[in-house]
């Protein structure tokens, strides 16, 4: 190999590893972006995985990230939205995703998780600190919606009707109509 042709390997090889350092380090930087300050540098714990327990209700749930300080497990989901603001069902999920954590992992779960909404367009995003749902408190909402289910109560409308726009049961529910 010519000298030339060595210089010309080097220099390729030394462009590859700046480019993969610098792919690294911009997603170890966007990833800690979003977190709140005692979160920068927590390991993740979990990515997009699925836990399940069978007590008090049977119950699968995804959790988006989980992160590590300690003992304690702190959740994390990304929402992609036009809108930088939380739903009450996104305490639900998350409040799910802990108890699921709990009873399927044996973690000991944050009761405050975040939010992180991400605008579609822009990108932009920003993090929501929230409290989650005491286990009673989901508890009851497990039963509400069997008794809803079984015909036993009547379900109210959503009072943000944006949310309606993007329910997979709008046909059924046609809340409009049922407002008069
Ligand atoms: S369409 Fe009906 S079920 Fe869906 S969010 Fe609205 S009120 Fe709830």
């Amino acid at each position: 190999m010519t000298s030339g042709l060595v210089a010309i390997v080097l220099l390729a090889f030394a462009a590859l590893v700046y480019a993969v350092h610098k792919t690294r380090r911009n997603s170890i930087s966007r990833e800690d972006a979003w977190r709140p300050g005692a979160f920068h540098g927590a390991p993740i714990a979990f990515a997009e995985k699925k836990f399940f327990t069978a007590w008090p209700f049977p119950l699968v749930a995804k959790v988006d990230r989980a992160l590590r300080i300690g003992e304690t497990i702190t959740i994390a989901e990304l929402k992609t939205r036009r809108s930088h603001r939380i739903y009450s069902s996104d305490v639900i999920e998350l409040s799910a995703q802990k108890l699921a954590l709990e009873e399927g992992a044996g973690e000991f779960v944050n009761p405050v998780a975040y939010v992180v909404t991400q605008h579609p367009a822009s990108a932009r995003r920003q993090t929501h600190p929230v409290r989650l749902l005491s286990r009673s408190e989901l508890i009851g909402l497990a039963r509400r919606r069997d008794r809803i289910l079984a015909g036993l109560e009547t379900p109210r409308l959503a009072p943000n009707r944006g949310m309606c726009r993007s329910c997979a049961f709008y046909s059924r529910c046609q809340p409009d109509k049922s407002q008069g």
